[in-house]
């Protein structure tokens, strides 16, 4: 029986992960299940899975965990300390799946506790960095990553030695806007852009794939979960998401991944590795699908991957204040506040008026997102309804 806690358990993630364990009960036993407001699903979920502890990280939402658990022995809890506490209990694998910057602190403290982490919030690596790997280190945790394009990767580097590596390349659906022109991008509306063609996902991460950030994160993901240097990490655009990134090794052999659109099979591969797991998803059929296509990524009307490139590039504290300021553009694009194209127009603003020196440790890293996020908003604040 392998212990499992799960932070973000309400989630797109979360239902996932839930999903192939409620295929397999009798091998997992749920330690925590986490989520922010929504406590009434999570009571339902903690019930049903019989976890030790159900947390909202939300305080305020206390009260109501409590009475949706009222007789069922699960303890609730409740506050942004509470949500640190039930991430250090001991299990065998976390699934980090809250999302934002706010899944930081408990992911950290799932580290420390030394186990393996099916890391999908890409948001806390790119806003620690350093200060994560290095406690990954510290600790002997073992980092898998749920993001589908790292798994990929993760798993095409299997049995190779990573010295061999000439490139690895992220593929990128290019979001609903993939086709748009610039004009059309201004009017972008939240509605449009949280209909991802491919991917069934949370708000947040649809908008980041709609104006590519998403991709722009995982590239700064990508350069710390596999350290070959920011040279020889590429994007690509792949609007059919079949083949889930590649690995090219100096011999001129290049191992892809591939698979259906669906978190499943990421999430899979890091609660049985090295094993496998039975999915019930239906075989890829490539006749079907016919054929799969590549192009170059358009940094004039998606300019996300270029300010993240810099931003890897530039190191230290930069990626946390670009991650800050994404977070809070999307948030006020999300709320009508924004155009779609201010998005990035938006992070680039507070990356050339915020440029706090490196991190050394994790409060550091929250106090630099504390700022960056202050920033983010003030500058929001002070050109309301600005339209591009
Ligand atoms: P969702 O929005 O669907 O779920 C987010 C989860 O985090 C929910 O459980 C939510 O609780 C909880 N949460 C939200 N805000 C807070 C907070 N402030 N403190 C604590 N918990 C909070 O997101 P996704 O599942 O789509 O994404 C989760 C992470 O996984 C993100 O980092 C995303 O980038 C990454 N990811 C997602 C993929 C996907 O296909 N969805 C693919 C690859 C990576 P509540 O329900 O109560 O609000
Ligand atoms: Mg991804």
């Amino acid at each position: 029986m392998r212990k499992i806690s799960i932070l973000g358990a309400t989630g797109s993630i979360g239902a996932s992960t839930l999903d192939l364990i409620r295929r397999a009960p009798l091998d997992w036993k749920v330690v925590a299940l986490t989520a922010n407001g929504n406590v009434t699903e999570l009571a339902k979920l903690a019930r049903e899975f019989g976890a030790e502890i159900a947390v909202t990280a939300d305080a305020a939402c206390l009260h109501d965990l409590r009475e949706a658990l009222a007789g069922s022995g699960i303890e609730a809890a409740g506050g942004p300390a509470a949500l640190v506490e039930a991430a250090s209990r001991q299990v065998d694998i976390t699934i980090a799946a809250i999302v934002g910057c706010a899944g930081l602190a408990p992911t950290m403290a799932a580290i420390e506790q030394g186990g393996t982490i099916g890391l999908a919030n890409k948001e806390a690596l790119v806003s620690a960095g350093d200060v994560m790997t290095s406690a990954v280190a510290r600790h002997g945790a073992t980092l898998l990553p749920v993001d589908s394009e790292h798994n990929a990767i993760f798993q095409c580097l299997a049995g190779n030695d990573p010295a061999h590596v000439r490139s690895i390349t992220l593929t990128a659906s290019g979001g609903p806007f993939r086709d748009w022109s610039l004009e059309q991008l201004v009017g972008a509306t939240p509605a449009q852009a949280v209909r991802h063609p491919n991917w069934d996902m949370g708000a947040k991460i649809s908008v980041d794939s709609a104006t590519m950030f998403n991709k722009g994160l995982e590239l700064i993901e990508a350069h710390h979960l596999f350290p070959v240097g920011l040279d020889k990490l590429r994007i690509i655009v792949h609007p059919q998401s079949v083949v889930h990134s590649m690995v090219e090794y100096r011999d001129g052999s290049t191992l892809a991944q591939l698979g259906p659109s669906d978190m499943r099979v990421p999430i899979a591969s890091v609660l049985a590795w090295p094993q496998r797991i039975e999915t019930p998803l239906a075989p890829l059929d490539l006749a079907a699908i016919g054929e799969l296509s590549f192009r170059a990524p358009d940094e004039t009307r998606f300019p996300a991957t270029r300010l993240a490139r810099q931003a890897a590039e530039a190191g230290g504290a930069i990626p946390a204040v670009l991650n800050a300021a994404n977070e809070i553009a999307v948030a006020a694009f999300l709320a009508g506040q924004i155009g779609f194209t201010r998005i990035a127009a938006h992070v680039e603003d507070v990356l050339s008026c915020y440029a706090p020196p490196a991190p050394a440790c994790l409060a550091d890293v929250i106090a630099v997102d504390a700022e960056a996020r202050d920033r983010a908003r003030d500058l929001i604040n002070s050109a309301p309804m600005e339209p591009a």
